[in-house]
């Protein structure tokens, strides 16, 4: 296929930069990732995709697999609970900053990227167990990347939850900000479980072909989400989806995207591919350095700036 060379070429790139970066020290499974490994997948509108470097390599979606959070609780719920949950501006702070859900009381988490919103996210996801609520999200997962193989890792998951100090501190202000209903530990632990999704980049630029096709399926034009969930979903990519990146790279790179401190970046080029990389050692902002070379990489090169 006529991108594999371009594929070799961005990979190339991306390996000058993977010593700059660091895996997530965090959660201990991620802390143990290769930090030389590095994945680049493209899924062209046609469904078919080139992949090259370790594209099969699965690792945990992370902050990812809040696309799929997001999409799924708009599914079950609608647009307006939803976001009376979370708000859609970004805040240019970390993905994991609390201070300004502590601003003013009751103020709602500014976006579904950072772990504020996302979390608030999860918590309207519905199931009457932790087991049924998962396994929604799961099936939604396969059905998007057709990989019937995708599942939670519950090593990351155990990890994540021994530790997340910090997420449950945003949940319980969240919850003393009357944003949450019910007990905060199993919404907490839906949250986990998404972000331990483990998929390749084979998956997830099939997922974001997805995308970038307004819903449809790129092989069989099968209809997955409705336009004006992909219309929103992609929006906040843009403008939130890099966390305190995300300016600079909607001005310097332009595609709707969302990285997660597993080392992937999804990117979803309207009307043309779905882009995944994968490269677990980061930079300050949780984003793969590799990756984003590579997508920058790719940008230029394809012209894939929307701007
Ligand atoms: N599971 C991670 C967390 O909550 C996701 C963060 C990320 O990928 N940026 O901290």
């Amino acid at each position: 296929m006529e991108y594999k060379q371009l594929i070799g070429e961005a990979l190339a790139c991306g390996r000058r930069y993977t010593r700059y970066g660091k895996t997530a020290s965090y959660i201990s499974e991620l802390a143990k990732r290769d930090p030389s490994h590095l994945g680049l997948a493209i899924c062209g509108l046609d469904g078919k995709t080139a992949a090259a470097g370790d594209c099969d390599e699965y690792f945990t979606m992370q902050s990812i697999a809040k696309l799929i959070g997001l999409i799924l609780a708009i599914e079950q719920n609608g647009f307006d609970v939803v976001f009376s949950k979370v708000g859609m501006e970004p805040t240019g702070d970390a993905f994991n900053s609390m201070v300004r859900l502590d601003l003013l009381t009751g103020s709602k988490p500014f976006n579904p990227m950072i772990n504020a919103g996302a979390i608030a996210v999860a918590s309207c996801l519905r199931g009457a167990t932790f087991e049924e609520r998962v396994a929604a999200c799961l099936a939604f997962a396969r059905r998007l990347m057709r990989d019937p193989q995708i599942d939670v890792d519950y090593k990351a998951f155990a990890a994540e939850r021994a530790t997340g100090y910090k997420n449950r501190a945003i949940i319980n202000l969240m919850k003393s900000n009357g944003i949450i209903d019910g007990e905060v530990e199993p919404h907490l632990d839906v949250y986990f479980a998404l972000c331990s999704i483990s998929a390749n980049c084979r998956d997830l630029a099939r997922f974001a072909a997805v995308l970038a096709n307004n819903g449809c399926d790129p092989e069989d034009g099968e209809r997955l989400v409705p336009l004006p969930v992909v219309q929103r979903v992609r929006s906040l990519m843009v403008t939130c989806g890099m966390y305190d990146y995300s300016g600079e790279f909607a001005a310097t790179v332009g595609i709707p995207s969302k990285s997660g401190v597993g080392g992937g970046i999804l990117s979803a080029s309207i009307g043309r591919m779905g882009i995944a990389a994968f490269g677990p050692a980061l930079d300050t902002h949780g984003t793969s350095v590799g990756g984003l070379k590579m997508i920058e990489f790719l940008s230029d090169r394809l012209g894939l700036n929307m701007f």
